[in-house]
C-alpha cells in the first residue's frame, strides 16, 4: 500500500500535489477535522480528482485502491464509480448542480496524509458519490479502514441477457432473508418500526448527532448551487414534510391579517425547513416512581415554558431525589423524594395560567406592561411575598463519606 501511494505521489506535478497531499494524521485540531471529514454524497471530498490527472495517474489511483480492498471490494468500488453514468441516464442526463458535469465518474477525490512508508503514521482517503474509503497506517500496519461506505444508485439496473446488476444485493439480502424467516410472533418483537427510518438522517456529519443537516452545510463554502441550497438534505420523510406544510399553513392562516412585519415573517417561514412548532403542555403523573425507576424533570412534571420554571424543577427534583436516596433504600427514598417535592412542583405548575396571560397579552395596555417587565429583567425582583418557585427551602444534604 505504501509503495502504491508513493508511486502515485511521485507521478504528480507541484500543482497536483497541492491538492493531493495533506498533513500527517495527528497534526492538530484543524488538520484532523479536515482529515476526518468524510462524505458519501457527491460534494468536494477534498483531494485530487480524476479530472485533474492523466490516464497513467488514474491507473495508479486504482492500484492504490486495490491495495486496500479485497478483489470483491475493488470490483464493487469500480462498479459504483461506473454507476454514475447509469444514474445520469436514469435522471435523463439533466441534473444540474452548477458544475460542468453533475453525475460524474471523474469526480472522485484522493488525498494522502503524511509520508507513505515513513516512520510517522500516514493514511489516505478516497471518496465521491457513494464511495468513501479511509485507511490509517501506523508502524507499517493498517490500523483503521473506516469510515468505509459503499452505496449503489440505482440499486438495481438491467444488464444484457436479462441479468440484473445489484452491486450491493448479496450484502443486503441476508438481512432481508433473516427478517422474512421469522415467525409472526418473533417478527413482532424483532421489527421495531414498520417504516424504515430515513437512512441518511446523519447525512454528511462526521459524527452522529441529533441535528438535521441542511444541504447547504454539505458543500464546502461557495460550492453549493442556489437550486439545491435550501433543500433539506435529510431527516424528513414525505409524511413529515406534509406535516410541516400543514403547520405552516396553520400559522399563516392564524396570522394572515396581522399586518406590520408579519407578512414578511410568514414568507420567511415558508422557506425555512426547521420551523419549530409544538403544543404547550404539562406532565402530571400520579406517581413519579415505579419499582426501581424514578423520574425527574420534564419526564415527571414538565411545567411548560409558560411557567419559566422547567429547568429549576428539573434541577431541584434531581437534588431532592439524590438527597432522599442518600441514607435509605430506594423504595423509602423514592417516597421521600415525592413527599417533599410534590407541593413545590404543583405550585410551580399552577403558574402556567398566569404565565400564559403574562407572556401573550391580549390588550395594548397589557402588552406595554409585559414589555416593560421584560426590559427590567436585569434588575432584582421586588422584595416581599414568597413566589411559588421558592416555596421549597432546599435541605442541606450532607455528603456521604
Ligand atoms: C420553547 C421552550 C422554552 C422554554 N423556556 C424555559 C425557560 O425560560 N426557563 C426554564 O426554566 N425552562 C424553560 N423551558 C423548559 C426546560 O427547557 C425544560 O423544563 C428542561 O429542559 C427539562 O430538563 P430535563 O432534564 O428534565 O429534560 P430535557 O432537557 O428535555 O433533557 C432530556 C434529554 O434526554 C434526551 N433523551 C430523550 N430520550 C432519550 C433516549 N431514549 N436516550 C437517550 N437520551 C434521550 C433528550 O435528547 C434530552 O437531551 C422551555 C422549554 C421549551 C420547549
Amino acid at each position: 500500500m505504501a509503495g502504491a501511494a508513493q508511486d502515485w505521489l511521485d507521478s504528480l506535478d507541484m500543482d497536483q500535489r497541492l491538492a493531493a497531499v495533506g498533513p500527517p494524521p495527528g497534526t492538530g485540531v484543524v488538520a484532523e477535522a479536515e482529515r476526518t471529514r468524510w462524505f458519501y454524497t457527491p460534494p468536494d471530498h477534498g483531494g485530487l480528482t480524476f479530472h485533474r490527472q492523466r490516464p497513467a495517474q488514474h491507473r495508479l489511483v486504482m492500484r492504490l485502491l486495490a491495495s486496500g480492498l479485497s478483489e470483491a471490494g475493488y470490483t464493487t468500488v469500480a462498479t459504483v464509480l461506473g454507476l454514475e453514468n447509469v444514474l445520469d441516464r436514469v435522471e435523463g442526463f439533466s441534473v444540474n448542480w452548477g458544475r460542468e458535469r453533475t453525475r460524474d465518474p471523474g469526480m472522485y477525490y484522493l488525498r494522502v496524509f503524511g509520508e507513505p512508508g515513513g516512520p510517522q503514521p500516514w493514511g489516505w482517503r478516497f471518496g465521491g458519490h457513494h464511495v468513501s474509503l479511509n485507511n490509517l497506517v501506523v508502524d507499517g500496519r493498517v490500523v483503521a479502514t473506516t469510515p468505509c461506505f459503499l452505496g449503489a444508485d440505482p440499486a438495481m439496473s438491467p444488464l444484457l441477457g436479462g441479468a440484473t446488476l445489484r452491486p450491493l444485493g448479496t450484502a443486503e439480502d441476508p438481512a432481508r432473508e433473516l427478517v422474512r424467516s421469522l415467525r409472526p410472533e418473533l417478527a413482532a418483537r424483532a421489527v421495531l418500526l414498520a417504516r424504515a427510518p430515513n437512512d441518511i438522517m446523519a447525512a454528511n456529519t462526521t459524527r452522529i448527532g441529533d441535528r438535521m443537516v441542511k444541504r447547504r452545510e454539505l458543500w464546502r463554502q461557495g460550492q453549493h448551487t442556489p437550486d439545491r441550497a435550501e433543500e433539506p438534505a435529510s431527516g424528513l420523510h414525505g409524511a413529515d414534510r406534509q406535516a410541516l406544510a400543514l403547520q405552516r399553513d396553520l400559522v399563516a392562516a392564524v396570522f394572515a391579517d396581522a399586518g406590520w412585519e408579519v407578512p414578511g415573517m410568514l414568507a420567511a417561514m415558508r422557506d425555512e425547513d426547521d420551523v419549530y412548532f409544538d403544543g404547550v403542555s404539562q406532565i402530571h403523573l400520579p406517581r413519579w416512581s415505579s419499582g426501581r425507576v424514578a423520574l425527574v424533570g420534564d419526564a415527571a412534571y414538565a411545567p411548560s415554558f409558560l411557567t419559566g420554571q422547567g429547568t429549576s424543577l428539573a434541577l431541584v427534583g434531581a437534588y431532592m431525589l439524590a438527597g432522599s436516596l442518600a441514607d435509605r433504600d430506594h423504595a423509602a427514598g423514592f417516597a421521600a423524594y415525592e413527599r417533599d417535592t410534590r407541593d413545590f412542583v404543583t405550585a410551580n405548575q399552577e403558574l402556567a395560567g398566569k404565565g400564559g396571560a403574562t407572556l401573550f397579552p391580549t390588550t395594548a395596555q397589557e402588552l406595554e406592561q409585559r414589555n416593560n417587565r421584560l426590559r427590567s429583567l436585569n434588575s432584582p425582583p421586588p422584595a416581599g411575598g414568597r413566589p411559588a418557585h421558592s416555596v421549597l427551602a432546599l435541605p442541606e444534604f450532607m455528603p456521604v463519606t
